[in-house]
């Protein structure tokens, strides 16, 4: 096996919190940043740390504060910062080369060979991929071009609850207003549909994934549908910034059926959750669909070097040298930690691990749900992990979310929040997380959470 085993990753005594938090070294860095820095800054307004180093699935503080980190980068770190075997093949490779835009190197075809031995379903030995910008919405532009070009279209179809990236084309297929309100026009032609959303919508999740599929079907079969020339469906497999919305089962084939009826394109974001993070290598496979088409990012950077590349069949590999283009065509020593990275999950069995420590934690919330109304659904699959918070009145509760946020983060694990309303509690932890790592923290959480929705029922304020 390569590479030192998962328990000997992390900081040995996370979590330790020593300091009032924030301790003086971070809050200083904090302010210098807010005095230097652009008021677009968002993380440390909702945790205000200042991270000096990363080991595993902990993180330590500038005052020497210790964190579990149940958030991993915001789902980019499934095989932990500073992870020993990625770290030596990106330093070896760094010394080599760095940048060779997109002129071969080993590590690109290597890489490149590993995706496709981990490639969902059919697009196994039938795919190409192509690397831009290296952001995850850098991708998301890819796989517009790459639609609109086999299709001839310009009607894009998405989700109410999506996101998909902040730059114009994939800021249009992103749902939230908060996002794009002071933006509009976007991208002119494309259409939001109902994500099937059982709680959320009141419906069972039959019902919900009828709904869901009608209005999909209708829209591009009904010739007064109203999109004139569609060029793809752009799904998450599971919504992320939505709130760890797992649809539920026959949504995903559902859609593959109805792109295949209308020749489309379906164009499945694994951006969030791709590289195990469910404990498959891509969501979709949970439900045996093949996409056309997958942007991902984040996790394939491996130790949160920054890269995307999006993998599609190579039917729709018709467009020309410099089809997709940018200075930034993958970086060799990224390329390496993606390679790594998955050699390492492969190694470890962290996919298996994933599901059982997901299991795990879920099983601690719900055991919390039977008698924490507010707690209203826990949900998610492996380590992709949501539990949607409301109040006495059913209504989407945020200040409940932060509130565990806040409980956790001064008891020394880290963790983020998700939903339309920000009511859902993410966790997403490194997939090295280990079973211990994982009890200790679900303490902290789960005590958070009796102890914010207790004072938050009695206290009246809800
Ligand atoms: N798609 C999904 C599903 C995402 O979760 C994200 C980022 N949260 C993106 C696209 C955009 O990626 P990036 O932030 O790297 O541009």
């Amino acid at each position: 096996m390569d590479g030192p085993p998962i328990d000997e990753l992390h900081f040995e005594d996370a979590p330790n919190v020593r300091t009032a938090v924030p301790g003086p070294r971070s809050k200083e860095r904090i302010d210098r940043q807010a005095r230097i820095e652009s008021s677009a800054v968002a993380y440390p307004k909702r945790i205000p740390i200042a991270i000096e180093e990363g080991k595993g699935a902990t993180v330590r503080d500038a005052d020497g504060n210790t964190y579990i980190d149940m958030f991993a980068g915001i789902g980019v770190l499934n095989v932990g910062h500073a992870n020993p075997y990625v770290l030596d093949a990106v330093e070896a490779q760094t010394r080599k080369v760095v940048h060779t835009v997109d002129f071969p190197t080993e590590a690109r075809l290597d890489l490149i060979e590993k995706l496709d031995e981990i490639a969902p379903g059919d697009l196994q030995g039938n795919n190409r991929v192509v690397f831009g910008g290296p952001t995850g919405s850098d991708a998301i532009e890819a796989t517009i071009k790459l639609a609109k070009y086999n299709t001839g279209g310009d009607g894009l179809i998405a989700f109410r609850g999506a996101y998909h990236g902040a730059s114009s084309g994939a800021l249009s297929l992103t749902a939230g207003r908060k996002y794009k309100r002071e933006y509009t026009p976007l991208l002119a032609d494309v259409t939001h549909l109902p994500y099937p959303y059982p709680v959320r919508q009141d419906l069972s999740p039959e019902d919900a994934v009828d709904r869901a599929l009608s209005n999909v079907r209708e829209l591009v079969e009904d010739p007064y549908g109203g999109l004139a020339n569609p060029a793809g469906i752009w799904v998450e497999p599971i919504q992320g910034e939505g709130g760890v919305v797992v649809p539920p089962e026959g949504f995903l084939p559902g859609l593959r059926e109805i792109a295949d009826d209308n020749d489309l394109p379906l164009i499945v974001d694994e951006i969030q959750t791709g590289f195990g993070r469910t404990g498959r290598w891509y969501a979709s496979e949970w439900e045996d669909v093949t996409p056309d088409i997958v942007p991902m990012a984040k996790a394939i950077g491996g130790i949160g070097l920054p890269l995307s590349a999006t993998m599609y069949h190579e039917d729709l590999d018709t467009w020309e040298a410099g089809g997709h283009v940018g200075t930034y065509r993958g970086n060799a020593p990224a390329m390496r930690a993606g390679l790594r990275a998955i050699e390492y999950i492969q190694d470890h069995g962290l996919l298996a691990h994933a599901r059982d420590v997901g299991a795990y934690i879920r099983d601690r919330l719900r055991a919390v749900a039977e008698d924490v109304p507010q707690l209203r659904q826990v949900r998610g699959r492996g380590l992709f992990v949501g539990a949607e918070f409301v109040d006495e009145r059913g209504r989407p509760d945020k200040a409940a979310v932060n509130a565990v946020q806040q409980y956790c983060y001064e008891h020394g694990v880290l963790v983020w929040s998700a939903g339309r309303d920000g009511e859902v509690l993410r966790l997403i932890p490194p997939l090295v997380i280990t079973r211990e790592l994982a009890e200790t923290a679900l303490d902290v959480v789960t005590n958070a959470i009796r102890e914010v929705c207790s004072s938050r029922s009695g206290s009246g304020t809800v």
